[in-house]
């Protein structure tokens, strides 16, 4: 993990946020491989293992629809053929800075993404089980939500295996208003406060109202 993505990581338990606190083990450049980050309202603890904040474990387990986010599943899902030059047009990102969150498999995307415009940190939430950090690149996990504060992203990619509740709703919260979201399934159902721009091609784009 990035130091400076601490800022931007919230408790998953459901409480008033305050500002997670870190302690770093091993460092490597401005990359934090192992470590710790408190919760000071709740007190817990969550280890920083080979560079991955795990919150809860992975969380790619089927959890249903708790919480009342209104997301099912679709019927089918295909495997997207998206290359990076078409997620940068759909996520309508101009120029250097800030934070882009991939869901899931999107995580896949960084390396690509980074190679066309540099100065934007990516965050991926529950990655696949091979994926590597990078100085471009965050990786963390958690079974419940995605665990980072309210409309800091200025942009959401949601692999085609969680675009389902509740992991849409929680893109839809990250993001910031005006940006974009990308769901690499082009049937699922968009969360409220998202406006649909596109579908096809296995991609769903919205923007957050
Ligand atoms: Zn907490």
């Amino acid at each position: 993990m990035h130091i400076e993505l601490t800022e931007l990581l919230r408790c998953p338990e459901p409480h008033e946020q305050d500002p997670l606190v870190l302690s770093t083990g091993e460092m490597v450049g401005r990359m934090v491989r192992t470590g710790l980050v408190g919760c000071p309202v709740c007190h817990k603890e969550y280890p920083i293992v080979k560079g991955v904040v795990r919150f809860s474990g992975r969380g790619t387990r089927e959890t249903g629809n708790v919480g009342g986010v209104g997301g099912t599943a679709p019927v089918s899902r295909f495997p997207s053929p998206a290359d990076p030059q078409t997620i940068q047009a759909l996520l309508d990102l101009s120029g250097p800075g800030g934070y882009v969150v991939l869901v899931g498999s999107a995580t896949r995307h960084a390396e690509g993404l980074a190679g066309l415009m540099g100065g934007i940190h990516f965050v991926g939430t529950n990655p696949p089980p091979d994926a590597e950090e990078l100085p471009v690149l965050s990786l963390v996990e958690c079974a419940t939500i995605v665990p980072l504060r309210q409309s800091i992203a200025r942009g959401v990619v949601v692999g085609a295996e969680l675009a389902r509740a509740p992991w849409i709703a929680e893109a839809q919260r990250v993001l910031l208003r005006g940006r974009r979201l990308v769901i690499e399934d082009a049937g699922a159902a968009l969360p409220d406060g998202v406006t649909k721009l596109a579908a096809g091609h296995g991609l769903l784009v919205g923007e957050k109202r």
